[in-house]
């Protein structure tokens, strides 16, 4: 029933991984370390999240600025229709 017990190279334990798609984590240590190729992963998730969390409100922010711009553009183009009587 051991078979799963691994060397860890970060604790120097023997531990048994917790595994999920793409990376085995140590339960001891908690260092992770790619399923492909077994190297130590250094890349924190949370960190990736809340980056992929500012660009998306920034994304917004630059839609919405767009949006009002546009919204601007078509007012003031109406105004000075109105305005010279185009109509
Ligand atoms: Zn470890």
């Amino acid at each position: 029933m051991n078979d799963n017990k691994v060397f860890c190279p970060q604790c120097q334990n023997q531990v048994v991984f917790i595994r999920s798609a793409f990376i085995n984590t140590c339960p001891a240590c908690g260092a992770r370390f790619s399923r492909s190729d077994g190297r130590l992963v250094d890349d924190v998730p949370g960190a990736a999240t809340a980056v992929m969390g500012i660009l998306r409100v920034l994304m917004w922010v630059v839609v919405v600025m767009v949006a009002v711009a546009g919204v601007g553009v078509a007012v003031l183009f109406v105004g000075c229709a109105v305005a010279m009587g185009g109509f």
